[in-house]
């Protein structure tokens, strides 16, 4: 199956419960605009590359379209599409002002300079610039790209529409980003994860974790896990990974990534394998890397009790399906990794208001939302019967059609 087959599986198996009309489907997983753009830049060493970028908005019906946008080889059109329509149903869910959207461009990061990454980015702003901004649709972080990427974004941009720090989110502190952006995707999961595992009678202290990916995500989440006194046995990333039955030493482990550019090779630990952390036998597994990766071949192998789904898109329904029959509960990614969506929205309402929030404020706002939504989501899986990723569905779909036909087609 594809990213968007998969998307669209997920929203099929709501829509139907929701009793909506086949022409309602069509129109809510239609996307509003696909564009597909070259991005020609030159080389430190004088030659010419051309990578392709893409954004896709797949939906404006309660606001303008959000969403991150990806550095990576393996993007192309119907990742950036299936990620857009989770978009549309995240905001949702977390009832921010927002529609979605996604962006791409199918590039190796490992094989560029920053000064060749800077021309990318500018390139493709300089292509889609009209079709993004504060009241359209206002771009992030994501796989690959940085606080540095979304300041060059800003950058960008102004020199077509002049001033506007909100066209894009996830930007340095020192250049109106916000406080607590950068964390906001990894805290937001552990608080949801805090509240899941309260539901499920578990504490967070002492519940084993195994971790894919040790970026933006992963990392802050393996810190505020660790503030919290759960055991994180296993991380790993693109490079290889790290086992530690008695637990990971997570404030070594983040200096020692910082300075080797990955987990491997970290000292007091075992090396494991991405498939080997996938089957761990861990009270709580988190993917937080690529999506796609717990498939029919490996669900029957894994062994923890809870996944927590940090990534977009890490499960396929067919893994999915397994999982249910076999118990493990998974809180899915349109709630799981919405701490990031959510505090792009802060940091979008401070730029626009000229007034700079305190951390304190920030975490308190999100931690509300979070908690908020998770009730809200469960009630529904509680109230219908269903698998929390449909109730979630249930609840985000709801929302959207509601608008759209309240705004009339
Ligand atoms: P990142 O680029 O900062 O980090 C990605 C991590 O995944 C790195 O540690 C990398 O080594 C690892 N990785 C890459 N390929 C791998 C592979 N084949 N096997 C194992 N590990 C691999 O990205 P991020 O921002 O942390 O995003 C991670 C996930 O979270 C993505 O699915 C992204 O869409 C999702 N997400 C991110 C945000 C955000 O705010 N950054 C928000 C919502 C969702």
């Amino acid at each position: 199956m594809t990213s968007y087959e998969i998307a669209c599986y997920y929203f099929d198996q709501a829509a139907e419960r929701m009793g909506l009309s086949k022409n309602m489907q069509t129109l809510l997983l239609t996307p509003e605009r696909e564009v597909k753009v070259q991005v020609a830049v030159e080389r430190d060493n004088g030659e010419i590359s051309t990578f392709i970028g893409f954004r896709i908005q797949h939906n404006s019906a309660r606001g303008p379209m959000k969403g991150g946008l990806r550095f990576h080889h393996e993007v192309d059109a119907d990742e950036v599409l299936a990620l857009a329509t989770l978009m549309t149903w995240k905001t949702a869910i977390v009832n921010i002002p927002y529609g979605g959207a996604k962006g791409g461009v199918a590039l190796n990061i490992r094989e560029l300079s920053s000064g060749e990454l800077e021309r990318v980015t500018r390139k493709f702003v300089d292509k889609i610039h009209d079709m993004i901004g504060p009241d359209k649709d206002i771009p992030a972080p994501d796989m690959g790209t940085n606080a540095q990427v979304m300041a060059w974004i800003m950058n960008q941009y102004e020199k077509y529409h002049g001033y506007n720090p909100a066209c894009v989110t996830g930007k340095p502190l020192e250049l109106h980003g916000a406080d607590g952006r950068e964390e906001a995707t990894g805290r937001g999961v552990v608080t949801l994860t805090v509240e899941f595992l309260k539901r499920m009678k578990q504490e967070i202290r002492g519940t084993s974790v195994a971790i894919q990916g040790f970026g933006n995500v992963g990392s802050h989440m393996a810190r505020f896990l660790d503030e919290l006194g759960a055991k994180i046995v296993g991380v790993t990333d693109a490079l290889g990974g790290v086992w530690n039955p008695d637990g990971l030493d997570i404030p070594g482990l983040l200096l020692y990534a910082k300075d080797h550019g990955g987990v491997k090779g970290f000292p007091d630990a075992e090396p494991i394998t991405n498939q080997e952390l996938l089957a761990a036998e861990v009270d709580v597994l988190i993917p937080a890397a690529l999506g796609g990766v717990l498939t029919a071949e490996n669900a029957g192998d894994v062994r923890a009790k809870y996944i927590i789904e940090a990534a977009n898109n890490p499960t396929d329904p067919q893994a999915d399906e397994i999982f249910e029959k076999r118990g493990i509960t998974i809180l899915p990614d349109v709630l799981a990794n919405s701490g990031g969506v959510t505090v792009s929205y802060f940091e979008w309402v401070q730029n626009r208001q000229h007034f700079k929030w305190e951390l304190s404020r920030v975490r308190q706002e999100l931690d509300r939302i979070l908690v908020d939504s998770l009730e809200k989501v469960w009630q529904i899986a509680e109230d219908k019967k269903v698998s929390l990723r449909v109730a979630a569905y249930l609840l985000g779909i709801g929302r959207v059609g509601r608008a759209t036909v309240l705004g009339g087609i």
